[in-house]
Formats: C-alpha cells, structure tokens, sequence
C-alpha cells in the first residue's frame, strides 16, 4: 500500500497526462483540458483515503495552506469516513469517485436547504447540475482517473 505522499506525487504527475489527454481527446478545447486537469489534482483532496478518520497527508497540507479553513473539510468528511471502511468500496474504481461525489452532493442539497429555509434563497442545486453538467461530467471524469492512479499505487509495487 502506498503512502499519501506517494499518492499525491502519483496524482502531482497524473495530472498533466490527463491534461493532455483531455487536449487531445476535447479536439483542443481549453475549457476541457482545464476541467479534466482541475478534477484529476482535485483527486489529492477528494481522495479515496476521505475514508480514513484519522487525518490524512492532504489533510494536513490543506490546513496548512488554507489557513485553518482546512477544517471545514475535514469536519464534512468525517461522517463519510464513519461509514466506509478503510480501502473498502471507496477505494474501488469508479464506484469510490462515485460515493465521494454522491456525498458532495448531499453536502450541496443540505446547504441548498438551509440556505432556502433561513435565507429564503431561490437557487436550485438541480438547476445547476443541469446546466453545468457536461462541465461536471469532465471534472468528474477527471477525478476518477486520480481515483484509478491511487488504486493502482496501491495494488502496484513500486
Ligand atoms: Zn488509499
């Protein structure tokens, strides 16, 4: 099993092969190549190892460079790692990348609610998976071929 920092130098170099893939594979769109790029190093953060409940490699290097706000992250993922067991099915291919995203979209639909309850807000988190889905789809894809790296790192031996 491979270390987070590993994992995130494994990400750190994935990140420009997406990147470039994307480039390629976008027919030389900008706005794809920064999405798959964004949603690959996103991978350090929204990592498979959200499942572990003591803190992580990026969870500390986020609290360093955030400033503390770090916390905040570290305080909505806690429940995720309450319920999936360490390199369980968060570490699986595509379905992991799949829970994390789910989760963040229940983080998005219980922010939605209380802005609508006690700010009397009119914006719909549905409305903007539909109108951003594409980009959303791009990002994601992007985050799951993190995903895949961090698995491999860890079934592979260097
Ligand atoms: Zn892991």
């Amino acid at each position: 099993m491979a270390s987070g920092r590993t994992h995130n130098v494994g990400t750190l170099v994935l990140t420009p092969v997406v990147a470039w893939a994307a480039w390629e594979l976008g027919q030389h769109d900008v706005l794809t190549t920064w999405l798959a790029g964004i949603g690959c190093f996103c991978g350090i953060f929204i990592s498979p190892d959200l499942d572990m409940r003591q803190r992580t490699v990026s969870e500390t290097t986020l609290l360093r460079w955030s400033l503390g706000i770090g916390y905040i992250w570290i305080f909505l993922w806690y429940p995720y790692a309450m319920l999936f067991r360490h390199r369980g099915i968060s570490h699986t291919p595509i379905i992991g990348t799949v829970t994390r995203v789910l989760y963040l979209l229940a983080i998005a639909v219980l922010v939605q609610y209380l802005a609508h309850t006690f700010a009397a807000a009119q914006w719909s988190i549905w409305d903007w998976v539909k109108e951003y889905q594409r980009f959303i789809a791009i990002f994601i894809g992007g985050l799951a071929i993190s995903d895949l790296g961090h698995w491999v790192l860890d079934h592979v031996r260097l």
